[in-house]
């Protein structure tokens, strides 16, 4: 089998349906109130001979991918990816992989190359698994069970106690048995944050795990320390990015001084970088994604790297079902990964992407497809309605 095309899909919610975005913002937790970053889709889509497709989504603008599959050849090391991948074995994923990071190594390396690595790799696994007629978690070598347990993820903490109350009551009407709130008043106002995690607390009672995520508010460790032992009573499962993913010795302080467990490297990409946050900054979780870290292939990899040393790899996510359902296989495939994250985002491009839908079952876990790949197909509508043209 060959790949013969490997195409970029960008679909974008048109101007007119998007909210309008003052230009005086100044924190995450502001922006979040306008977009939450599924306005945008992007898929990278690889045709064979043989007439098997494969479907990976990516993280990133959309548009500015484009320039990396396709740009005319340079030299051997400053060309497009066509060069290296069409004509190719599809099914020799992870030395596509290898070849793809080493060739771009001069302009690219660990950041935005990685992610367009990473929804070409997604791709090439759902190749694997419909030309082995496998899921994909089970080409993985993982358990046979082809669970994963998810957790609900509100990109915002809530602004009152009423928000508080309403969000965890549609948790307690869900199949989830674990929640994630972000941002404010984490790390802007504490003592109301500790209030709101109380209050949470009691809402759900103990049979619920609690994840807070900082989204990076804290400027230094001590402060930072402070609320994370002010939670300590209430039993949170993590802690989550609470300072910038550069200050690795501000982790290490702060993993020392606390008995929550620790979570950052959600803006990581590659082993490499993810292996600096365990080694020296102590994290006990590590939060890659696979449509930015490096895809399927390098989330396997971090996620053995994280159980040899003793640690947990959650996946991060927030884009479609596309997304999720590949960070859900390279979950369901780890000795070491007890929950992934799930998005709740309600726009068209997470919620109506595909034909399937991935939610949690009774058990509290998803079930994956025993469909051939990653189990997903896109939906025609939303894409023809979408397609984004530039
Ligand atoms: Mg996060």
């Amino acid at each position: 089998m060959k790949i013969t095309k490997v195409e970029v899909m960008v679909l974008r919610m048109p101007d007119s349906e998007m909210m309008k975005v003052p230009t005086n913002l100044f924190s995450t937790t502001e922006y979040l109130y306008y977009r939450d970053g599924n306005e945008e889709a992007a898929l990278i889509r690889i045709e064979t001979d043989e007439g098997i497709e494969g479907i990976g989504e990516l993280s990133t603008l959309g548009t500015v991918v484009e320039s990396v599959i396709h740009a005319p050849p340079q030299a051997t090391w400053w060309r497009g990816w066509d060069e290296i991948l069409v004509g190719q074995d599809p099914l020799e994923v992870g030395y596509l992989w290898d070849r793809m990071y080493r060739e771009s190594g001069l302009y690219g390396g660990r950041g935005f190359i990685t992610t367009v690595m990473s929804g070409i790799d997604c791709a090439l696994w759902d190749i694997a698994g419909k030309y082995y007629k496998q899921p994909v978690y089970r080409l993985l070598g993982g358990g046979g069970a082809g669970t994963a347990t998810p957790y609900m993820s509100f990109s915002r903490f809530g602004k009152t106690e009423e928000e508080i109350i309403e969000r965890c009551e549609k948790v307690k009407r869900s199949n989830y048995r674990a929640v994630k709130f972000h941002n404010h008043p984490i790390g802007m106002d504490d003592k109301k944050a500790l209030k709101f995690v109380e209050l949470a607390r009691n809402q759900l009672g103990d049979g619920i795990d609690i994840m807070l995520d900082a989204a990076e508010h804290y400027h230094d460790a001590k402060e930072a320390i402070k609320f994370a032992r002010g939670i300590e009573p209430f039993n949170p499962y993590f802690f989550e990015a609470a300072l910038s993913e550069d200050d690795l010795d501000g982790y290490a302080k702060l993993s020392d001084a606390t008995s929550v467990k620790i979570a950052a490297g959600e803006g990581q990409t590659t082993r490499y970088l993810c292996r600096e946050l365990l080694e020296k900054g102590k994290i006990d979780i590590l939060q890659p994604d696979t449509n930015w870290s490096g895809g399927i292939t390098e989330l396997m990899r971090m996620g053995r790297m994280a159980n040899d040393m003793g640690r947990l790899l959650i996946p991060h996510t927030y884009k479609s079902y596309v997304g999720l359902a590949s960070n859900l296989h390279v979950s369901a495939s780890l000795p070491n990964s007890p929950y992934c994250e799930a998005p709740t985002s309600p726009l068209p491009l997470a919620v109506n992407l595909t034909n399937e839908k991935i939610v949690p079952e009774a058990d509290g876990k998803i079930h994956l497809s025993e469909r051939p790949g990653l189990g997903v197909t896109l939906n025609k509508e939303t894409v023809e309605k979408y397609r984004f043209v530039w």
